[in-house]
């Protein structure tokens, strides 16, 4: 049983429509979230049915959301639940509310050509990888469950299985569903929805500007995250960024391993503009996207109101400096916090260029004891070796535990990923379970495991991500 309470349809009159998921032929459980169901204190009765969409939980409401954002720099007034629904939501064990949406749940009014329908694949490609990013310790969606539906479904490489994603998440409003009223200039339902989330997700705001703000710093935080990670989200799209902080909407994502800011691993980002190091600029170029919605709330005269946005969005460049600087510090294991930390960080950065970002890091702790080795990783070891003495003198006392706490052995690497999911495509699972294990448990040791902390052998560097999900 879950026991639903939707705010949503309550609160939110015309932001929605109402429709029931497609009803599945044949679903079959192929993962279940065992551990996230315990958490929020569901009790799942039929897995299968629930999640497929074949038979909804009793209280469930399900409805496609209406949204619009900019993909790529070009703005679509409307997008929406194309293949989404919202079952409903329900409050977790500590109070926290939460929203159960089916994902390749079938067509909706949203869906333009589209098919409704979600592949296999790509379904757990999303399970592993935001179980991945929860385990980093990374604010995300998380994937409750994967039932694949009994049909086939068309995709460019030809025939293959269809599945639905039950996923949970803080809320599913994006940037995009902001920009969704203020272009049609339904100012009411905007401000209605800036309430809304203000009560849902910034309690401590008080008006637009304080909203704006708490915005920006859960942005600024999460963004930082994923650069500390190497993650490449790799479709920042304005609806593809959720108000609640969390990472969401995992289509092309994938880990960088050599440290390049020009990375990209998307096949349809041609420019670049959702690479690696273009991540903080366009989470800049979102939240600019999200002010603009904001202003009528902002002040009545309309030149004032552009002041103070401005002056919000003067500020994003410096939150995010000083996110991104505590993750680092926090992965450096430098003590405190002093006035050549971003030199220092910075040096390290351009030290270990086409250096695997990962090992760079995790491999601190052993470069303590024994830097030769730690040398080993670098084809031309003279910046990191000037590096490593002015690193030593701001260490934290406890640097060689700490390095291995905050720094993964394990991040779901693409060769790693691409064989998990080709396995569970012809049907055996043991490789996604074993990689799912690892991935759970990013930080512990690399005894016995080592082969799921490796780069990929060479040959797979120019790994590409396809957004056809
Ligand atoms: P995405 O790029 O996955 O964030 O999706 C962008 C938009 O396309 C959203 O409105 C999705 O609901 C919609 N969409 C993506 N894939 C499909 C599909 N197979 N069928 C219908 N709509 C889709
Ligand atoms: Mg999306």
């Amino acid at each position: 049983m879950i026991q639903f309470d939707n705010s949503y349809i309550r609160d939110l009159p015309g932001s929605y429509l109402r429709l029931a998921p497609d009803v599945a032929p044949a679903p079959k459980l192929i993962v279940l979230n065992e551990a996230l169901s315990k958490a929020l204190g569901l009790r799942i009765e039929d897995a299968a049915g629930w999640f497929s969409g074949a038979r909804l939980p009793e209280g469930a409401e399900p409805v496609a959301l209406a949204y619009a954002g900019h993909q790529f720099g070009g703005f679509s007034a409307q997008l929406g639940d194309g293949r989404a629904h919202l079952l409903g939501e329900f409050l977790g064990p500590d109070g926290r509310r939460w929203d159960l949406q089916l994902k390749g749940s079938g067509r909706t009014p949203f869906s333009r050509g589209g098919d409704g329908k979600a592949a296999l694949g790509p379904v757990l490609r999303e399970y592993l990888i935001s179980e991945a990013m929860a385990a980093l310790g990374i604010a995300t969606t998380r994937s409750l469950a994967v039932v694949a539906t009994g049909e086939t479904i068309l995709r460019d490489q030809g025939p293959v299985p269809g599945a639905v994603l039950a996923r949970v998440a803080a809320s599913h409003i994006r940037v995009g569903t902001f920009q969704f009223f203020a272009a049609r200039g339904e100012t009411d339902k905007l401000r209605a929805l800036m309430d809304y989330t203000i009560a849902r997700h910034y309690p401590q705001a008080h008006g637009p500007l304080e909203f704006f703000a708490a915005v920006v710093e859960a942005q600024a935080r999460l963004v930082a995250e994923w650069m500390g990670v190497g993650f490449v989200h790799g479709v920042m799209n304005t609806d593809n960024m959720a108000l609640s902080g969390e990472t969401i909407d995992y289509g092309p994502c994938a880990f960088m391993e050599g440290y390049a800011p020009e990375t990209v691993f998307s096949s349809i980002d041609r420019q670049g503009r959702y690479a690696y190091g273009n991540q903080p600029a366009i989470m800049g170029w979102n939240l600019a996207r999200l002010a603009e919605s904001l202003l009528p709330f902002i002040d009545p005269d309309p030149e004032r109101a552009v002041d103070l946005a401005n002056g919000a969005l003067d500020r994003i460049s410096t939150v995010y400096q000083g996110a991104f600087e505590a993750v680092m510090r926090r992965k450096l294991a430098l003590q405190g916090e002093e006035a050549g930390d971003a030199a220092l960080v910075r040096d390290f950065l351009s030290a270990i260029r086409g250096v695997d970002w990962t090992l760079a890091q995790r491999r601190l702790a052993a470069a303590l004891g024994d830097e030769a080795s730690y040398l080993g990783l670098f084809d031309a070891p003279e910046a990191i070796s000037a590096w490593l003495p002015r690193w030593r003198a701001r260490l934290r006392p406890d640097a060689q535990v700490w390095l291995r706490s905050v720094n993964p052995a394990v991040i779901a690497r693409n060769h790693l990923v691409e064989a998990a999911l080709d396995a569970a495509q012809a049907g055996d699972m043991v490789p996604f379970d074993a990689l799912l294990a690892a991935l759970r448990d990013p930080f512990g040791g690399e005894a016995g495991r080592e082969r799921f902390a490796l780069p990929a052998p060479k040959g797979f560097e120019r790994y590409v991500t396809y957004c056809g999900t």
